[in-house]
């Protein structure tokens, strides 16, 4: 057995998941400035939920992995302070919308319309103070936490403590989602009907 004692994975999930809580319908994303935060409203339960452990999202101090979901596009909107907000990266497929304050991830956005996931926008709901989001249900990326610097011989350990928490890992995203990235790929080519 591999010792998972100690491995940290991200505060959210740590210390237990919290359950998702049927029938909720969102809350508001708040920013970690202690003035002016920028706040942004998800109308909307969130989807696919999982840990990542890619170099492009935001994580809290200290974390190894991040938290992020998805969400329609149309249910999230900023409500204050939205001056705060830039661009991290506009060349990249999902722009990543971030405080100039503390440099948190607000949201982030597909404007390519021929992306699989367009319509989507990608969000933290850790920055909620309210439970009921849709729990995580898997890792993703997660052999790319060794190019954020974690030693490769760390791996099983943290395999196997993403196994215990039922976050199956995956080094790219979970097999649904493959699946659908597959299959819009397929239709756009003609290999299956459109
Ligand atoms: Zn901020
Ligand atoms: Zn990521």
């Amino acid at each position: 057995m591999v010792d998972t004692s100690g491995v940290k994975i991200h505060p959210a999930v740590d210390n237990g998941i919290k359950p998702t809580k049927p029938g909720f319908s969102g809350g508001e994303l708040q920013c970690k400035c202690s003035s002016n935060p920028v706040r942004v409203k998800v109308g909307g339960q969130t989807a696919h939920n999982h840990v990542c452990g890619c170099t492009k999202c935001w994580k809290p101090e200290g974390a190894i992995f991040s938290q992020v979901a998805v969400v329609g596009r149309d249910a999230v909107q900023v409500t204050e302070n939205a001056d705060k907000l830039e661009i991290v990266n506009a060349e990249a497929p999902i722009q990543r919308h971030r405080c100039k304050g503390c440099g948190v991830h607000m949201y982030g956005r597909i404007e390519n319309q021929d992306h699989p996931f367009y319509g989507l926008d990608f969000v933290h709901t850790e920055l909620s103070a309210e439970d009921g989001w849709s729990a995580p249900e898997f890792a993703a990326f997660v052999s790319s936490i060794i190019e954020s610097g974690v030693e490769p011989s760390r791996m099983d350990a943290i395999r196997a403590r993403l196994r215990e928490l039922g976050l199956e890992p995956y080094d790219a995203l979970s097999p649904p989602l493959m699946d659908a990235i597959a299959t819009h790929i397929a239709k756009r080519s003609g290999a299956l009907p459109a």
